[in-house]
């Protein structure tokens, strides 16, 4: 069955006692068992519950795997998936990832004993350096985030050893555009959060894998560890995963006309979406992708207080973190997604305090770009004005332009 058929009936059978034809919200902890040791497969809702079995079972369906377990956040997913490694196994992570997850693996897992190298994982050489013997895990998100640059995944699966996990983090992209899987991954996780829930109003996570051992062993965990989403999240996700093939052609079209009409713009000094034909990657993106997403970061001329001003200015772009709704929103990376990783490191990535990242919602396309053109021109900034301070150097007030300074050296 091709992707828009299997999101609207995987795991979506009428239910076997009313034939209700949506899977019913089960909000129940137990089940009532006629004897000991005989159930119908259901005994306590944290291992597991009818609505959130519906919702795996069509998640899997979506990146044509046979397993799936769902959690309360992509990072409860992700813990799920780090659960996989013992103490004393070594990590090599891409370096341009979500902040969260850096947090996760720099403050937490690292006092458990796992050790983490980051690297930039578009250059396959530099993967292979940064290999150990105790390496069990690559960990790579791709497109990245923020700057959405690409990591050719068959490649850096290609670099696995024996007993190594290859895991990807697909939530930029989704099922809809990318299959690490089928690209030999052995296990996706997401931010249902994003564009699979798609509504901005439900948080949740789900690890994905075809390989059994693997499955079992994150069920397990899910299990053990217990970070379950309830069964009202679990509908509300399956509800918006529904509409995940018409949203993604629509949110990738949208993108598509915003990132041209910044790259069209003499203000602004970089636009990164894979889609356009200046992307370094733009033939990765081609061949691994079947589109190239809703998300778009560019960099403006002039100093941070110049991002910061257009982040306020927008209307119909929400300032506010997340992404993958049907509303449109801006972010400003390096102080909020981001903030978690320390100025010199974030800087050495690229995420500089220049850098907006819209997460392209599902708006008129005219509308958004009337937005934006109103916020660039409204703090428009001239290049090459004397006292040009360059992006991340907060402009001083205070300072007397040159051309007013009476033959007084400048700074
Ligand atoms: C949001 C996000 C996460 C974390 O997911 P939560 O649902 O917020 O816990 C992980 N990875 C990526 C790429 C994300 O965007």
């Amino acid at each position: 069955m091709d992707f828009a058929t299997r999101a609207i009936h995987a795991g979506q059978d009428a239910d076997p006692t009313t034939g209700a034809t949506i899977v019913p919200i089960y909000a129940t902890s137990t089940y009532t068992q006629p004897a000991v040791g005989e159930h119908k497969g259901f005994d306590y809702s944290r291992t597991v519950n009818p609505t959130r079995l519906a919702l795996e079972t069509q998640l899997a369906a979506l990146e044509e795997a046979q397993f799936a377990s769902a959690f309360a956040s992509g990072m409860a997913a992700t813990s799920a998936v780090m659960n996989l490694l013992s103490a004393g196994d070594h990590v090599v992570v891409s370096d341009d990832l979500y902040g969260g997850t850096y947090r996760l693996f720099s403050r937490v897992l690292t006092r458990y004993g796992l050790s983490f190298t980051y690297v930039d994982m578009t250059s396959l050489e530099r993967v292979r350096e940064a290999l150990q013997p105790t390496t069990k895990m690559l960990w790579l998100e791709t497109p990245t985030n923020p700057l959405l640059r690409l990591i050719d995944i068959a490649a850096v699966a290609g670099l696995r050893r024996t007993g190594m996990i290859v895991a990807v983090d697909n939530t930029f992209a989704t099922p809809y555009f990318q299959s690490p899987l089928a690209l030999g991954a052995d296990v996706v996780v997401h931010s249902t959060t994003k564009y699979i829930g798609g509504h901005s109003d439900v948080v949740g996570g789900i690890a994905i894998t075809n390989d059994a051992a693997l499955a079992e062993s994150i069920k397990f965990h899910q299990n053990a560890v217990g970070g379950v989403p309830g069964p009202f999240d679990a509908f509300l996700t399956m509800r918006g995963a529904k509409t995940l093939a018409v949203r993604m052609r629509e949110h990738e079209r949208n993108a598509q006309a915003v990132a041209t009409f910044l790259s069209e713009r003499d203000d602004v000094a970089g636009v990164m979406y894979p889609g356009l034909t200046t992307h370094p990657q733009h033939e990765l993106a081609r061949r691994q992708m079947r589109g190239f997403g809703g998300m778009v970061s560019f960099t403006l001329h002039g100093p941070e207080s110049r991002a910061l001003d257009l982040a306020k200015r927008t209307r119909l772009f929400s300032l506010a973190e997340s992404l993958g709704g049907v509303e449109s929103l801006i972010t400003h990376p390096a102080r909020m997604t981001h903030g978690a990783i320390p100025k010199e490191e974030r800087e050495r990535r690229g995420v500089t305090d220049g850098l907006l990242r819209l997460s392209v919602g599902l708006e008129s396309a005219r509308d958004l770009i009337a937005d934006l053109r109103q916020a660039l021109d409204a703090t428009r900034y001239e290049a090459g004005a004397p006292a040009d301070p360059g992006i991340g150097d907060p402009p001083n007030p205070d300072r007397i332009p040159a051309t007013q300074s009476a033959g007084a050296p400048t700074a």
